[in-house]
């Protein structure tokens, strides 16, 4: 079989391992001109980490991964108000927890493709015209491409969801909260292996120094209006409006944008859709059921996502439709919950008022008596889903 993956951040690429692995010829196409650098740092557990382990990356994850220490909050002295040990969490996972860099995770699963996956960079699909038997796609270089399926795992803002099932307005569900993260060279003060927040009622800044020198700046704040998507002048412009009366580290931080490594902003979004495919055209990740930052799962439900694809058309290549139909029963209730759960969550990213300013911060407290933090996030520390095993042989083998 024959398939054209759109889309090499998380998703794709998992999904372009699983396939590979099952004998499946695959073609990767990314917009970007290379792989993609920045973003946030994330946690990285439960079947998310089960997949990974199964791609016998977690070595490597390891090795680029932050055993972090503390989260601290502060006030605008810089002062503590609340801080918390995520060891204690990691310790609950039984060490099945990783806190990696987006980019990082996103290397080590590209580096397994090495070999095995064509990726072709700095091009995108333009018309998608499916016929009796496969799928034509039309290049934006040119290049045409006859395949047994298509599958969309570009993101938030994918194409392949436009083209195949309509606007992104009419799945799209904005949580009226925008985030943004630079990678700054050389900012300091500097602490490792500790993520600092500054919390004021509808913003959250937070720092964590990396092992290169660099330090990673987030920024999630609430916000109504228009969110410039590729207009990186007013990307700056908006986080200076919005964030600039902020005291603690902010001003020196929104200084230094104009030379961060890489910047990325978005807004914090989900993609509800009644269906993931149509045809022989169907999404993945983010483009498919995004569920945001505020979920704090999103490239571990990639790739949760990718495995169960892979899995289901592996198992049925001479019928698709069953295979797509069984892929999203298996995963839609799942991501649903995940997707309830976030919209939750927006009090500890931007509280709306000093009463959940104060609840958040009451809470981060209240995580340093061991059962109390056994209680809120033991739960949490469990995805409901059941992985069926691989008997695949290991890539290149
Ligand atoms: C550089 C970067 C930084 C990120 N940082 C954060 C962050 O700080 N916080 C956060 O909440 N989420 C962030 N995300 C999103 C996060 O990675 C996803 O929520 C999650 O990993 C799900 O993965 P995905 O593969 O579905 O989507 P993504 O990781 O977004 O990957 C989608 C890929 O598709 C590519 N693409 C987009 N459109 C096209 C197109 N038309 N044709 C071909 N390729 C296309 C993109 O360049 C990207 O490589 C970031 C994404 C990227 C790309």
């Amino acid at each position: 079989m024959r398939t054209l993956v759109v889309g090499a951040g998380i998703a794709g690429p998992t999904l372009a391992h699983w396939l590979a692995r099952g004998g499946h010829d695959v073609v990767l196409v990314e917009r970007a001109p290379a792989r993609r650098e920045g973003g946030y740092l994330i946690d990285f557990w439960g079947a998310g980490f089960d997949v990974a382990e199964r791609m016998g990356i977690v070595p490597q994850l390891t090795e680029r991964g932050y055993p972090v220490r503390e989260l601290r909050e502060v006030d605008d002295d810089g002062r503590t108000i609340a801080r918390m040990d995520p060891r204690r969490v990691v310790a609950r996972t039984g060490g099945r927890f990783v806190s990696i860099a987006r980019s990082d995770l996103a290397a080590v699963i590209a580096d397994t493709l090495e070999g095995s996956v064509e990726t072709i960079f700095g091009d995108t699909v333009r018309t998608l015209t499916e016929h009796r038997t496969g799928v034509r796609v039309e290049l934006e270089s040119g290049a045409s491409h006859d395949v047994d399926l298509v599958v969309g795992a570009d993101g938030l803002h994918s194409r392949v969801r436009r083209l195949a099932f309509g606007e992104e307005s009419e799945f799209e569900r904005y949580l009226g909260i925008v985030v943004a993260v630079a990678v700054l060279d050389g900012y300091q003060p500097r602490e490792e292996l500790v993520g600092v927040t500054r919390t004021s009622v509808g913003a959250q800044v937070l720092r964590f120094a990396q092992r290169d020198g660099s330090t990673v700046v987030a920024f999630t704040f609430r916000h109504d209006g228009a969110v410039p998507l590729e207009d990186l002048t007013a990307q700056h412009e908006l986080l200076r409006r919005r964030l600039g009366s902020m005291a603690w580290e902010v001003p020196a931080m929104l200084e230094q944008l104009p030379t961060a490594r890489s910047f990325y902003l978005d807004r914090a979004s989900q993609i509800r859709m009644p269906s993931w495919s149509r045809g022989r055209v169907v999404l993945l990740g983010d483009a498919a059921a995004c569920a945001s930052l505020l979920a704090g799962q999103g490239s571990a439900l990639a790739m949760i996502e990718a495995y169960l694809f892979a899995h289901e058309v592996i198992a049925s290549p001479d019928d698709i439709g069953s295979a797509l139909a069984a892929y999203q029963r298996r995963l839609m209730p799942f991501v649903r919950a995940k997707q309830e759960a976030a919209t939750r969550m927006g009090i500890a990213f931007a509280p709306r008022s000093r009463t959940e300013l104060l609840l958040r911060n009451t809470a981060i407290r209240a995580a340093r008596v061991p059962w109390l933090a056994d209680l809120a996030i033991g739960s949490t520390l469990r995805d409901a889903i059941n992985l069926p095993p691989t008997h695949l042989p290991p890539m290149g083998g």
